[in-house]
């Protein structure tokens, strides 16, 4: 096999690399303790170019160690923390609830251990993991859910970054299956816009790792049905951005429809100025794909939660203007009759 000599560097950067595969090698020699940077792992990957170690041993998982401990993963590590703080703070995380992600090369994600508050997370409780979910190098065991967000980045490549949680007005949508209704607020328009809600499944399985795929590649943000959501972006810091912008989007609808004045909604010609804004910063969108013929601009905003009780009869023939005392119990029974009915209707019992 032609290898390419690198043992001069300490550091090896993907230009390094570029050269050795302009040269037609297959193999990259390397000294004992180099650093690869994440852009040159993701050029070996690209390459299919094999690394050996000047002793002659082939890259095993102290390779990986000094990957996970590069300066480009103590930063990504930092932000991870940050975000997870952020989403605690917001309440968006109960207890050591939601997970989150950054994929480092294309073949290593960092992401958040099982069983730790977000709150209390520090960088050296994160973990490296390949695309399989193979744990690569971290004290900690990773969470269940990276499952999941590897889907997202096979389906993705754009995804850089994924924040999973359970805020409480975005899975308040999700445990009702209803999907926000669209253009009624600039900003969910252009950094969310149509949000898609995938089937529950367990959490923590590859079946429901699995349920994200058909809707990833639209949909920056997916409702988990019974669960929570999940927004990804090209960091993870932005992806948390989203995160706030739907939960306060749900919560702002769920107050609007408190007040029982219809939803106003942004006009069709309107709503397509945001599209094009959201097209300019290279968001997706499901109306923007061309081949999804049945995407509306604008989904018709939701009408507020109204009760329509049928009128009283009347045994005696004349109509009565005010309700009889002999009557009231007959209204509350028919009111709490109609409420439960709706209820029952909404809860899909
Ligand atoms: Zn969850």
């Amino acid at each position: 096999m032609s290898s390419f000599d690198l043992t001069q560097y300490k550091v090896v950067a993907a230009q390094d690399i570029e050269a050795a595969a302009k040269s037609g090698a297959k193999e990259i020699l390397l000294q004992a303790g180099a650093i690869l940077t994440p852009s040159a792992r993701d050029a070996v990957a690209e390459h299919n170019l094999t690394i050996r170690n000047s002793g002659g041993s082939s890259a095993g998982s102290n390779e990986w160690e000094r990957l996970f401990n590069s300066p480009e993963a103590e930063a990504v590590k930092a932000e991870i923390v940050a975000v997870g703080k952020k989403l605690w703070q917001r309440q968006y995380v109960d207890g050591n609830g939601g997970n989150i992600s950054h994929r480092l090369t294309a073949d290593a994600v960092i992401c958040t251990p099982t069983l730790c508050s977000k709150a209390d997370m520090r960088t050296e409780d994160l973990c490296l993991v390949d695309l399989t979910g193979k744990q690569l190098a971290g004290g900690r065991p990773r969470t269940s859910e990276i499952l999941m967000h590897l889907e997202i980045y096979k389906s993705v490549p754009e995804a850089k970054g994924i924040v999973h949680c359970h805020p409480a007005h975005a899975t308040a949508y999700a445990i009702t299956g209803r999907v926000p209704p669209t253009c009624i607020i600039p900003e969910f328009e252009v950094f969310v816009g149509k949000v898609a809600v995938s089937p529950y499944e367990t959490p923590g399985t590859q079946k429901f790792a699995e349920t994200v795929i058909p809707f990833a590649k639209n949909h920056n943000t997916i409702l988990l049905s019974n669960h929570g959501i999940v927004c990804w972006a090209d960091t993870v810091t932005h992806a948390e951005w989203f995160v706030e912008v739907v939960d306060t989007y749900c919560w702002t609808l769920m107050l609007a429809n408190q007040l029982g004045s219809p939803i106003t909604h942004i006009k069709d010609d309107k709503a397509a100025d945001l599209l094009a804004i959201k097209q300019k910063l290279g968001l997706p969108d499901a109306r923007l794909d061309p081949s999804i013929k049945e995407c509306q601009l604008c989904d018709i905003p939701e009408k507020p939660f109204t009760i329509s009780l049928d009128p009283p009869s009347y045994s005696g023939g004349t109509r009565a203007t005010a309700a009889a005392p002999d009557d009231i119990e007959g209204i509350v029974q028919a009111v709490t009759d109609a409420v439960l009915a709706k209820l029952k209707g909404k809860l899909g019992e």
